[in-house]
């Protein structure tokens, strides 16, 4: 197995050994009572981890079920989609296939949404619903969530449903006291766990609107999310082995401390945004795609200098060892990325950006 530190995607991100190894323990019945000390022990840290005191909905499912649930059972009929991005345009995609009626607010890829233009098009009142991509995964932005909770908040009974999928265990992420309608993350990116889980948090005005949603499905039924957390459960057959792994890596979380976790992120981050003005001061133009101010803690997104390509860089970057990972979408060719989450420290990453450096320089 190549060593820990040269794995840096935007998600999956590298896992630690003792967690994947974690995922090894016999199997248990899923109604029994391992299963539920199990799911006793893991609760109160996935918690602290959202800072909330509702109960953590576990979900054995990619994040997308999650943004998916949060439509059907959160948004009425019409729902403001905040997009920057290609994961918030997945979720604006998502609510039409929903069958809601879905507006996109579009603002420029590696831009953010203020709060003054989101309360502006929520004057009117037409919207019950607004999605957002906290930590939007494509460009690197980081959008102001708690202001733009406030100003939901403020055009009446509107909520806003949060992807934070690469937020959550990396930035800062309060779920209760921003008053987080709804906010979800996937266990692939700043937690640092094998794909394949899903974490929400719903506020009990999600859940009252829930029990009058008629298409909300089984799978991604909040009411039943809400009922089986309770007890310890989950409404059917969960990802038995993940959760053990998901057991040992909150040990971690735990052991290091949110707070603690939080500025070994940001440290990466500044390291990185520090890296590319000396470069571009060097005459290797490298610009942080996403402004002062705004940017993520968890993935940087750099546009390359004129003449080089993402996926060139990208390319050469793997003959090295070392995996980060070409732009999406659009911004495919112009940009690279680099996911700094998870369990890496800012002395893997100097490694990563020394040899970015040989790269980019050649
Ligand atoms: C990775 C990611 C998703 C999609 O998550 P899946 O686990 O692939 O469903 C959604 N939103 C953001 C911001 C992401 O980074």
């Amino acid at each position: 197995m190549a060593p820990f530190g040269n794995f840096f995607l935007p998600g999956p991100t590298e896992v630690t050994e003792d967690v994947l190894a974690a995922q090894t323990h016999p199997m248990i019945g899923h109604r029994g009572k391992g299963m539920e000390e199990l799911l006793a022990k893991i609760q109160p840290s996935l918690q602290r981890v959202f800072r909330t005191t509702r109960p953590v909905y576990i979900s054995s499912s990619s994040a997308t079920g999650l943004m998916e649930g949060s439509l059907r059972n959160g948004a009425r009929r019409r729902v403001l989609s905040l997009v920057n991005g290609a994961f918030s345009d997945r979720f604006h995609k998502i609510a039409l296939a929903c069958g809601l009626e879905a507006d996109a607010l579009e603002a420029e890829w590696g831009g953010i949404h203020t709060p003054e233009r989101v309360a502006e098009a929520l004057k009117g009142g037409q919207y019950d619903a607004v999605t957002v991509a906290h930590s939007e995964t494509s460009t690197g932005a980081l959008n102001p969530i708690a202001e733009l909770a406030r100003v939901t908040h403020a055009a009446g009974d509107v909520v806003l449903l949060v992807d934070s999928v690469t937020g959550v265990a990396g930035v800062p992420v309060e779920s209760d006291a921003w008053a987080l309608d709804f906010v979800l993350t996937g266990s692939q990116k700043a937690l640092a766990l094998p794909p394949g889980l899903a974490f929400g948090v719903a506020q009990p005005n999600i859940l009252e609107r829930a029990r009058a949603q008629k298409g909300r499905g089984i799978y991604f039924d909040f009411l039943e999310f809400e009922k089986f957390t309770l007890q310890n459960q989950t409404p059917n057959t969960p990802a038995v082995s993940l959760l053990f792994a998901l057991a040992k890596q909150l040990e971690r979380i735990d052991a290091e401390t949110l707070p603690v976790r939080w500025a070994r992120h940001e440290a990466m981050a500044r390291r990185t945004w520090a890296w590319a003005d000396e470069m571009t001061a060097r005459g290797v133009p490298v610009r942080v795609l996403a402004p002062e101010g705004y940017r993520s803690w968890t993935v940087t997104c750099l546009t390359v200098p004129p003449g080089k390509k993402g996926s060139e860089v990208n390319a050469a970057m793997k003959a090295k060892g070392i995996v980060i990972s070409a732009g999406y979408g659009k911004l495919k060719d112009s940009t690279i990325r680099i996911g700094h989450m998870g369990e890496h420290t800012v002395a893997e990453l100097d490694r990563v950006l020394a040899a970015l450096e040989e790269v980019l320089t050649s």
